[in-house]
């Protein structure tokens, strides 16, 4: 077990409080932990922007643990150890012939945190990340293990849980044939047309993903089409509402091919390429999400705020995500678009600009990120969770004691 020195997350927009954080590299060096007395909070790749992760006490760093990629004998599940880069299970499964439903933006993310967080790629129909998640083993205030499967009755209140119920040790995951895509950026569609056609926009492919500035416009689409089974291509259309496919990106050490060609799953769903660096942090992340059926009317009270907004924005990218069941899931009982900003390192234009972007959109229900920056208080996150009081019982339950808790858990769940 080593002491680690790092202090900040990811983006070094959040400086972590605890009195230490450890990296352990065996099971029975989380149990010394979990059951030293200290309070505990698991800790993943630290790409959250918020003090999600903190505790007083002790940061259980859980990526020095063995990387384990189980498949099972069905070739429908496999199982990983949580601190396993999503990357990294995805080479796995691809060298086995097997794929994942989506993938986030960034595959350095860990599973265990992703999880925690109902972090989200893009595409109608596919759920969050963590709606893949089947079976939980998890690390209580006891040292002992336990193992919760979708259908028990805690399972839909363990999956998105933000640490608070224990350190999640492994995860099984659903796992589908490997199959292949290709990626294209079309360039300039006008808003209206967008707003127009938005379900078809977010319809004209596997997964889609738009980026805007707020500027009148998107600046660009980026459809990532899976190719049928057995096909060697798939049809893309040249003019998409208006909007021009660009030529064929030039290869990035950075990002994942956008030229047309057709490649792995997990090197088109991803942004940025397994093997590269990302970017240098640079950023701090806000996101929202509201009713699917509401996107368009949503979209259109935030593009009020565009002038303000835009000066302090690095981009802003919308997607969408299906419905799942998780209590905690901001996708929870809801399709959703997803409205994200990538802001500058403008710490206090952000912090004012949130309130007002969450007020314009307090009208559609939105529910933030849980591991991005919001103005949200507890109150205003119980009317928008139905679950939350049935989430709180369940600490209660799980971790009487508190070993678990957080700032961030204190003071939205207030358990
Ligand atoms: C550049 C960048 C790109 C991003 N792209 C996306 C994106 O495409 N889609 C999206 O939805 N989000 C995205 N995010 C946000 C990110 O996915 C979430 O913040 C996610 O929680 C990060 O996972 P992590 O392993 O870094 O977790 P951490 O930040 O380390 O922890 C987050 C939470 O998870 C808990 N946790 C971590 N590990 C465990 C465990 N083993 N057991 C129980 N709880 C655990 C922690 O206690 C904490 O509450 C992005 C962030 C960055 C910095």
């Amino acid at each position: 077990m080593v002491d680690v020195a790092h202090e900040l997350n990811w983006a070094g927009t959040y400086g972590y409080l605890a009195e230490r954080i450890v990296r352990v590299t065996s099971l029975d060096e989380a149990r010394e932990l979990v059951t030293s007395g200290a309070r505990v909070r698991p800790l993943g790749t630290r790409h959250s922007f918020n003090e999600i992760a903190d505790g007083p006490g002790v940061l259980v760093d859980l990526t020095g643990l063995p990387t384990e990629v189980e498949i099972a004998a069905d070739r429908r599940s496999a199982t990983v150890t949580a601190g396993t880069r999503y990357g990294v299970i995805a080479r796995e499964l691809e060298r086995n012939g097997l794929a994942l439903h989506n993938m986030g933006s960034l595959p350095h993310i860990s599973v265990g945190g992703a999880t925690a967080t109902a972090t989200h790629g893009s595409g109608v129909g596919l759920g969050a990340l963590s709606s893949a998640v089947s079976t939980l083993e998890i690390l209580g205030a006891d040292g002992g293990l336990r193992t919760v499967r979708r259908g028990d009755r805690d399972f839909d209140g363990s999956v998105v849980a933000l640490g608070a119920l224990g350190i999640t040790t492994r995860l099984t995951l659903d796992v589908q044939p490997s199959y292949r895509m290709r990626q294209d950026a079309y360039s300039d569609l006008p808003w209206d047309v967008f707003l127009d056609h938005l379900p078809e926009v977010f319809d004209a492919a596997y997964s889609v993903c738009l980026f805007t500035e707020w500027d009148g416009r998107v600046r660009e689409v980026l459809l990532k089409s899976r190719v049928p089974d057995g096909a060697e291509d798939v049809e893309v259309p040249d003019d998409l509402f208006g909007a021009l496919r660009m030529p064929p990106r030039a290869p990035s050490d950075r990002s994942t091919p956008v030229d047309g060609t057709v490649g792995a799953w997990c090197d088109r769903l991803p942004h940025f390429l397994i093997g590269g660096t990302p970017s240098n942090g640079s950023e701090i992340q806000s996101e929202h999400f509201v009713p699917f059926a509401r996107g368009a009317e949503a979209l259109d009270a935030v593009a009020g705020l565009g002038e303000r907004i835009r000066p302090h924005l690095h981009t802003a990218e919308l997607r969408t995500v299906a419905a799942d069941p998780a209590w905690l899931s901001p996708t929870q009982g809801r399709d959703v678009l997803c409205i994200a900003f990538t802001w500058r390192k403008h710490a206090d234009a952000v912090a004012a600009l949130l309130p007002e972007i969450e007020s314009a959109l307090a009208p559609f229900e939105q529910r933030p990120h849980w591991g991005k920056m919001s103005s949200l208080d507890a109150d205003a996150m119980e009317a928008l969770y139905p679950q939350l009081p049935a989430f709180r019982a369940l600490v209660r339950r799980i971790d009487p004691d508190g070993v678990f808790r957080g700032p961030f858990v204190d003071r939205v769940v207030r358990p």
